[in-house]
């Protein structure tokens, strides 16, 4: 059984590895016109060697008929047509090599058959001569075939065999020792071609190896650059594929200066109360079912790419007019619009878009996407789910905004920054209850800039929470002058109370002041907590822990659901000035104002209501019940001699000696 497996592989090709054979074929093929000159020359020399003695149909007939044959067989075997591709030509390979080893058989036979019905007509010396010849041109031919062992075998054993068995079967003791010769001669060169045949296989097998093993590495690095490239929640474009993409782009305008390109910035409105209400596994269903609306608006031309978290970038090809830019971008706002169903939940949400083109070749990549950035937060402040693309106008603003922010940087704040203090007044006895510690930056190169602009631009540049230090440590040396009973009320930024370092610091502040912490309210806004709801609440509880008492200011401006704001640890809720400015004539002002200070009643926390300028909305807001009023009708922010002289006319002269002495 061993035998016959071991004779079957000796003579069968490896059919399982189509590259093995692909390989074993294309080198015979080489190997094939080497191959058939040797046959032709042999041929020709045997015949010529008998012409003589040997009748015409065995001198030309016949050899001109196997040579025709052997022509035949080479044509055919050298090339594979060229429409045979792939797995075709593979067959055709295959069936070219099936075709060596049967070609082998018939064609040796044959030559050995025809050379030896000439010896009957030859004479000894002639016989030897053609003898030799064929022995080396065998050995030759199936040198030429090595790489097919089946094939070569098979040409030394059907060319040898007949003249091994007939020179046995002539029983001369001469021929009988060249048959033996013959076949030992056979026998070494089929050992030596069996070992080189297999070092060919082995070879082309370790290269096939090799081959595979380069695929793989290939391979595993193209998915490798796709995941690096790829945002695994949406599946669209990552960041750094977004931003290497615009770059290209940005290089390739302007170099050819030909077509232009823009830049789009998506915010999702209202996502972060999504992620906070219904959790992060909702959040997540939601961005990817945003991911698809936003492959879906994709066209030629066009890249989205998510920037992380609900910002998502919009690369566009081409010199886009600003109306086509705010046609594109309201298609996504509009599909952003359209209610998003996660499980049995129905979603609102919204997007607002920002976009800038490129205008000049001064513009990089990175400058293009601070415009549409700086475009998005504008329309998120004046026009939230709409698209506003860069103009001159947000050129001018940006451009000061930038000097601001260089500024900021460089502000010394112990000497720029002073405070200013607007009373809290009480209703029931119009007494003053206390203070609202309120920024003042004097730039020396800018002048006075407002604190909605400067918080910002501190906020931006990362200088908020030293800032915050700063005004702490001023108002509470400040606020240690004035009355016992009055407390102070500090504004707090989104980023001191979303920063466990910057709470600790505050803290430390404090104590060190030996002002009482009961004394000290701490006012944040509702976007600051929603921000980062879980850390905020830990900042909020960590103070309250300390003493001073939280108020949640601009209190109706933010989008904090009812029950969120009874979570909150909150003394306080301070009513946002955008509501009181209608209430003398407006019913619906009122009645927004009424229900407010309702909830804050039924809340059991104290409602300060801000912005109230005219006697007209004290008598409203005494109608009311309310208890607590902040506004320009009482004071205006006073410097601290203002305050002084302020506190002096409301509870005398000697206040500071008490407030001291205490
Ligand atoms: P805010 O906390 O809502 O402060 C109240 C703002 O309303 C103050 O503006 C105040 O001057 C103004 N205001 C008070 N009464 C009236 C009134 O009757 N009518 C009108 N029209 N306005 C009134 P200001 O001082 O310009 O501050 C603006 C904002 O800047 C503040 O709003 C606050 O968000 C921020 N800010 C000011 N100082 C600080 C600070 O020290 N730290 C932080 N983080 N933010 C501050
Ligand atoms: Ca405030
Ligand atoms: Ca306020």
């Amino acid at each position: 059984m061993y035998s016959l497996r071991y004779f079957s592989n000796l003579f069968g090709i490896e059919q399982g590895n189509p590259g093995l054979y692909r390989s074993q074929y294309q080198s015979m093929a080489k190997q094939s016109l080497l191959l058939y000159t040797l046959a032709i020359i042999t041929t020709i020399s045997v015949a010529f060697i008998n012409l003589e003695q040997a009748p015409i149909f065995l001198t030309i007939k016949l050899p001109a008929a196997l040579l025709l044959a052997d022509l035949a067989f080479f044509f055919w075997f050298a090339r594979v047509p060229k429409k045979y591709k792939g797995d075709a030509y593979d067959r055709q390979a295959l069936l070219r090599l099936h075709a060596a080893v049967w070609g082998a058989v018939l064609l040796g036979i044959s030559h050995s058959i025809w050379a030896l019905a000439m010896f009957e007509y030859s004479a000894l010396a002639m016989r030897g001569l053609v003898t030799a010849f064929l022995s080396a041109s065998t050995l030759g031919v199936a040198m030429c075939m090595m790489n097919l062992r089946s094939a070569a075998l098979t040409i030394v054993i059907s060319m040898f065999g007949p003249i091994v068995v007939y020179f046995m079967y002539l029983g001369d003791s001469s021929y009988r020792v060249s048959a033996i010769n013959l076949t030992m001669v056979a026998t070494v060169f089929a050992l030596v071609l069996n070992r080189y045949s297999q070092d060919f296989v082995r070879m082309i097998k370790q290269q096939q190896i090799v081959e595979a093993k380069i695929a793989e590495v290939e391979n595993l690095s193209k998915s490798n650059l796709a995941l690096a490239n790829e945002d695994s929640l949406t599946k669209l474009s990552n960041r750094r594929s977004f931003l290497f993409n615009l770059n290209k782009l940005v290089d390739e305008v302007a170099q050819s200066h030909s077509c232009g390109l823009a830049v789009g910035v998506l915010d999702l409105d209202g996502f972060k109360q999504v992620n906070d209400v219904y959790g992060h596994q909702v959040g997540d269903q939601v961005l990817v079912e945003v991911g698809l609306r936003l492959k879906n608006i994709e066209k030629d031309g066009v890249k989205i790419a998510r920037l992380g978290g609900d910002e998502f970038g919009i690369l566009m090809e081409g010199s886009l007019s600003e109306e086509e830019l705010l046609e594109f971008g309201t298609s996504i706002t509009d599909a952003m619009r359209v209610p998003f169903m996660v499980d049995d939940l129905i979603i609102h949400l919204g997007g607002t878009v920002g976009f800038a083109r490129w205008g000049s070749v001064d513009d990089t990549g990175q400058k293009i996407f601070e415009k549409a950035d700086y475009a998005l937060y504008h329309a998120k402040d004046n026009a939230r789910g709409n698209v506003i693309v860069f103009g001159k106008y947000h050129a001018e603003t940006l451009r000061a905004v930038s000097n601001i922010d260089r500024k900021m940087q460089d502000a010394d704040f112990d000497i720029e920054m002073s405070l200013v203090f607007q009373p809290i007044v009480s209703l029931s006895n119009s007494g003053t209850v206390g203070f609202e510690v309120l920024a003042r930056w004097q730039s020396p190169s800018l002048g006075f800039v407002s604190p909605d602009v400067f918080i910002r631009s501190a906020e931006r540049g990362g200088a908020i929470n030293r800032l915050t230090a700063t005004l702490l440590g001023k108002a509470l040396i400040e606020a240690k002058t004035w009355p016992d009973h009055l407390y102070m009320s500090f504004n707090l930024s989104m980023h001191d109370i979303t920063s466990a370092r910057a709470i600790l610091n505050l803290i430390s502040i404090i104590e060190k002041s030996g002002f009482d912490p009961k004394r000290i309210t701490f006012e944040v806004t509702e976007t600051a907590i929603m921000s980062d709801r879980k850390l905020a609440k830990k900042s909020l509880c960590l103070l309250k822990h300390l003493g001073v008492k939280i108020a949640l200011d601009d209190f109706g401006t933010g989008h904090s659901s009812l029950s969120y704001v009874r979570s909150l640890p909150l003394d306080k809720i301070k009513l946002d000035r955008s509501f009181i400015n209608d209430i003398e004539h407006e019913e619906d002002a009122g009645s927004i104002v009424d229900v407010m200070v309702e909830m804050c009643r039924s809340l059991r926390v104290d409602c300060i209501v801000e912005g109230v300028e005219t006697q007209g909305q004290v008598g409203v807001l005494t109608a009311m019940g309310c208890e607590f009023i902040q506004g320009y009708y009482f004071s205006k922010p006073l410097n601290s001699a203002a305050t002084q002289k302020y506190l002096r006319a409301e509870f005398g002269e000697n206040f500071t000696e008490v407030a001291i002495s205490a």
